[in-house]
């Protein structure tokens, strides 16, 4: 049997445990820092508070020695009094905008928390100032509000909104859609090349005018797994998405590769000449990241939604034992694939309760656990090793190359710790 058989019943049908209570999660609009990457000629402006300023600049603190691709419209309680008068403000600060940045081909009004801003349709805003600044100009509107989503759904919720305007197409052809790391993106092409799967779109496309269309021809295969509405938005236009594992380690890559091929008819040999030396490459580079997580525990807290696959790469490819793996939102379909891969034991648990989950943990005190910066410190204090889960989404961890990386992410708390003194390797 090889290694991608799984003989066991994988986690399909475990109980999910449901918590539905306090959440410590960043917002979505820190999908901005790394979308506006993505996107060299979209603006992001943030329709908030000062706290959604400042959480941006700290997020983002190194933009400011670029110029920059986002701002927050700071509204303040007397502007959003009358939302007539909100509108207007909005428009005058648009205008503004663009005659300072004319290079501007996508601009995206963010939502966010205050209950005013709530109140504000920023779709109708969108349509208005796209009809006033267009065609050169689109304009569209998505929410980063902390009360409606986690961090990484601001990324979905942006891309979701992108769909609807995307140009038709009857043509066959793949679409990628997940922001990766331009360097990410490139090793993905050159698989996908050597595969001889063409044409190709991304979601994002970097530039506004890249050739992005959809239509009943069009097979979606996803690089994140927190893109539901994103891939609800594709399947309304007719798209027809691939679930498989994501392509997170050897493993994860190997099998995401594979649903693909199988989808475009690339014959067996071709597929084994493309992918054998990375292959080889990333499980080398995995067994060596590897050594300090054997044996060791972890326990994820709900934060990037990456959750899961990344359970299933530790478990199986760096020999971790998952004691408890909590994500915001389980979407049975999409982390179907996922579910099949992982072994029982761990129990899964879905939305946060967070007194409840840090009980858990210190019951279980694993060797590693992940959770967001808010959790991380308090918890180090205790004596649990802890990995941010923000890093996993600002660093390259997708496909061959990087799968060492990415175990190298989780050894490195428990090697630091070693260092100290703290416990062993
Ligand atoms: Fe805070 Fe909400 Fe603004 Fe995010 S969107 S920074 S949670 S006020």
């Amino acid at each position: 049997m090889t290694r991608h058989e799984h003989p066991t019943p994988g986690c399909r049908d475990a109980p999910v445990l449901r918590e539905r209570g306090q959440r410590e999660v960043f917002c979505g609009l820190t999908g901005i820092v790394w979308l506006h990457r993505k996107m060299p000629d979209a603006f992001f402006l943030v329709v908030g508070s000062r706290t959604c300023a400042h959480l941006l600049q700290s997020a983002a603190g190194v933009m400011i020695f670029a110029e920059p691709r986002f701002a927050t419209a700071i509204l303040e309680e007397t502007d959003l009094a009358g939302m007539a008068d909100a509108q207007e403000e909005l428009d005058r600060v648009v205008a503004r905008l663009l005659a300072r940045r004319p290079d501007i081909r996508r601009l995206f009004l963010v939502g966010s928390c205050p209950s005013e801003v709530i109140k504000l349709d920023l779709g109708r805003a969108a349509a208005r100032l796209s009809a006033t600044h267009g065609p050169a100009l689109r304009v569209l509107s998505y929410s980063g509000s902390g009360i409606e989503t986690t961090f990484t759904q601001g990324e979905d919720a942006c891309l979701a909104a992108m769909v609807p305007a995307l140009p038709e197409t009857p043509v066959r052809q793949l679409m990628v859609a997940g922001a990766l790391p331009d360097v990410v993106e490139d090793q993905m092409r050159g698989l996908l090349d050597g595969l001889g799967i063409a044409p190709l779109a991304l979601l994002p496309a970097r530039r506004a005018d890249a050739a992005c269309a959809v239509g009943p021809g069009t097979v979606v295969a996803l690089v994140q797994p927190f893109l539901g509405d994103t891939r609800a938005a594709l399947e309304r236009r007719g798209a027809r998405v691939i679930d498989a594992p994501f392509p997170f380690g050897e493993e994860g890559t190997t099998l995401w590769l594979a649903a693909l091929a199988r989808e475009f008819g690339v014959a067996p040999e071709r597929f084994e000449a493309v992918t054998a030396a990375p292959r080889a490459r990333a499980r080398r580079a995995v067994a060596q990241a590897a050594e300090a997580l054997r044996g060791k525990t972890i326990s994820f807290l709900p934060d990037s939604q990456l959750e899961l696959p990344l359970a299933r790469f530790l478990t199986r490819e760096c020999g971790m034992r998952a004691v408890e793996i909590g994500t915001p939102y389980l979407h049975r379909e999409m982390l179907g694939p996922e579910l099949d891969l992982l072994a029982p034991g761990p129990v899964l648990s879905e939305g946060q309760d967070v007194d409840r989950q840090l009980d858990r943990l210190r019951a279980a005190r694993p060797d590693l656990t992940v959770c967001g910066l808010g959790l991380a410190n308090p918890l180090e204090a205790e004596g649990l090793a802890t990995k941010w889960a923000i890093e996993l989404v600002f660093s390259p961890v997708h496909f061959y190359e990087q799968a060492g990386d990415l175990a190298g992410l989780f050894a490195r708390p428990l090697r630091r710790r070693a260092v100290l003194g703290l416990e062993p390797a």
